[in-house]
Parts: structure tokens; sequence; C-alpha cells
């Protein structure tokens, strides 16, 4: 059996060349208007691959109308791992792009069993974290899968026409009728933007994590066979590395002892980095003598994908391996750089949640 990436799997999607070997992923390097992507994301290549992102670069440098669509399936307060998305969508959005945000609450019923309302109350609460930390409501839409026009829906069963349950089970491996279900409901939540009705944005743009590469796939495949009768293009997309949670494992809800959560309160945060894997050596001599290996540590990854700039990043990183900085040190300037990270979108968070009428930008499914 060939590799496969199951997107509705928990564990830690890793080896990232071989993804671009295997799936065809374009290494973010060589991306033409490179330029264009002046984030630390990119820079550090935590954003490390992409499909046609040239092409929506071109399409954004000659001034047209551009999308950037993400979702998320919300069940708990977003962690640091969700937050890479926020920051993604915030980045793009400050290059020109209009965003567009959906909460599969179809997919969280079906797939993952989720009772409605919980997922209604979860969706919103993404909604205000995602503005409390930056993403701007005035150029961004949201939206329930259950609320949308059936028009929408009419997508999904012309897709379902043109695909094979062969192809699928190729790109997703065994699927259960909610599995199929929901990644044809993501087809439609990638492509529709594409038509007039939806706002003809026909240059769409999906940043995802790696996990989520299967829809890519199927999306673009679809795509290619509604271009005479739809005139859909294929969407661009671009992947980031998981972070991992503080024990090295996939930063997930379901494991909530190993999660930065952007809710979580200071002790909370202290005990958690606290107990965080390191790249230490197993004594204070050791770790002076041979230095640490920062390339292992939870600590660092933090570091690297939201608290230092690129100077103190590199002061951090000739510290460790030249044994100038012990781990108990280094964990206290991480906890005070986070903390202060926290303090500040809890703040933004609050404001959102006092100013910010939500009904007046989602609408909320009713059933
Ligand atoms: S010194 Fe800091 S970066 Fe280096 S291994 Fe220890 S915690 Fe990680």
């Amino acid at each position: 059996m060939g590799v496969r990436i199951d997107p509705w799997d928990y564990r830690l999607v890793q080896e990232y060349d071989k993804l671009i070997t295997v799936f065809g992923i374009q290494p973010i390097d060589n991306v033409e208007h490179y330029e264009l992507l002046n984030h630390h994301f990119f820079k550090r290549r935590i954003v490390f691959g992409h499909r046609d992102l040239d092409k929506w670069l071109e399409a954004l440098r000659k001034g047209e109308r551009v999308a950037v669509l993400t979702g998320f399936m919300p069940s708990g307060t977003p962690h640091l791992g969700t937050a890479m998305v926020f920051e993604e969508l915030k980045f793009f959005q400050s290059i020109g792009a209009h965003v567009k945000v959906v909460i599969a609450d179809a997919e969280a019923y079906a797939v993952r069993r989720e009772d409605r309302e919980t997922t209604i109350k979860w969706g919103l609460e993404f909604i205000k974290h995602a503005i409390a930390w930056g993403v701007d409501p005035e150029r961004a839409e949201f939206y329930f899968q259950t609320a949308m026009r059936d028009s929408y829906y009419r997508l999904i069963q012309m897709f379902s026409r043109k695909v094979t349950l062969a192809e699928m089970e190729a790109i997703y491996g065994d699927l259960s009728p909610a599995k199929v279900m929901s990644a044809l409901t993501q087809v439609a939540d990638i492509l529709h933007l594409q038509l007039d009705e939806f706002g003809g944005y026909r240059y769409v743009l999906v940043p995802v994590g790696v996990d989520q590469d299967p829809h890519i796939r199927l999306a673009r495949d679809v795509a290619d066979r509604f271009e005479g009768e739809l005139g859909l293009k294929r969407p661009s997309s671009t992947y980031h590395k998981l972070l991992r949670g503080l024990d090295g494992n996939k930063m997930s809800k379901s494991r909530p002892d190993f999660a930065i959560f952007l809710d979580d309160d200071e002790d909370v945060v202290k005990k958690k980095i606290a107990m965080a894997l390191t790249g230490g050596r197993a004594t204070a001599e050791e770790q002076r003598r041979l230095g640490g290996e920062p390339w292992k540590c939870m600590v660092y990854e933090l570091y690297t994908y939201f608290l230092l700039s690129d100077e103190e990043l590199k002061e951090i990183t000739e510290s460790c391996v030249k044994g100038g900085i012990l781990c108990g040190e280094c964990k206290r300037l991480a906890y005070s750089k986070l903390v202060e990270k926290l303090r500040e979108h809890k703040k933004r968070y609050k404001e959102a949640s006092e100013k910010i009428n939500l009904d007046s930008i989602v609408k909320t499914p009713s059933f």
C-alpha cells in the first residue's frame, strides 16, 4: 500500500521532505514572487510547501481579486496549533486577500459525532478568537456549512456525479458514508467561491496543515472535471508543519496537558512549560560542555513559531548549542514571552466579545 495521509487522524504527520517527493507538493523556497511572502512562517520554512502558489501570487501582483479559504471543526477553545491558521489569515489579509472561513459543523456532526448546539457554540467562539488574533472582520466572511444556500448543496450533488468511490479511497483510504459526504462538502467549501453568486473569486488559496492535503487533492481533481461546465480553476494551497505538543506529539485538544490553549491561566501555562520536552542534556555540566539540541526541543519550537524575532531566535540558538544557557532559565524566558502573548490575546478577545455583533457577520444555522 502507498503512503497516505488521513485528514481525520489525530497523529502527527512528519517527514516533510517525503511528502514533497511522494505527493508532489512543491517546496516553498522555489515559488515565484517569494518576496511577497514577508512573514516568519515562510522565512523559517514553517510553511514549507505549496501547490500553484505562484499562480495565486501572480494574480495578486496583477491586482486581480484573490481569496483565501480555510476551515475549522471546533469543539473547544483553540490552541496554538489552530492559531497558526489565524496567523496565516491575518498575513494574507495584510497583502490584499479576501478571507473566507468555514465552520465545518456538518462534518463535526457526521464524522466526529458532535452535538450540533455545542459545535455552533464553539464555532462562534472560534470566530471571536480569530478576530482577537488579528483577522479583520471587515475583510472576512464566516459561515457554517449547514447555514449555506441550496446552490452550495447543489455543488455537492454535482461533484458526487464525477468522482468514484475508488478514486476517493485512493486518496483517503477506508471511507464511511459520513466521510464521503464530508469530503465532498469540503470540496464545495474550497471551490464555491469561484462561482459568481459566491463572489466570483477565480484565484483561491487554501492554507492548511499538511494533514489536510487529501481534501486539496480531491478539490483540484474535481475542479479539472468542472472546468468546462462551471469554469472552475484548480485552487492553490500552502502547507504548514504541524505544531507539536509539549511532549513532542501532535498538539491536540484531546491531550490538553500537552497543548497551550488561548485561554489557559498563567499558572497552568507555567506547569505545562515546566514539563515540556527539551533538547537539554542529562546534567548541567554536560549541557555546558556539549550544548543543547534545540531541534529536539518543544520550547524552541514555540520560540520559532510564535515568540521570538529573528535576532532573538539567533541569539537563543547560539546560546543553546554552545551551552551558554540551561533549560531552566530558557523555560522561564519562554514562559514570560508566552504569557505576554496570551495576555494580549485575552484582552483582544474580551474586546471582540464586547464590541462585535456576531449576528451581523455570520448566519447561525437554524434546525
Ligand atoms: S536551552 Fe532552551 S532551546 Fe535549548 S534545549 Fe534547553 S529549553 Fe530548549
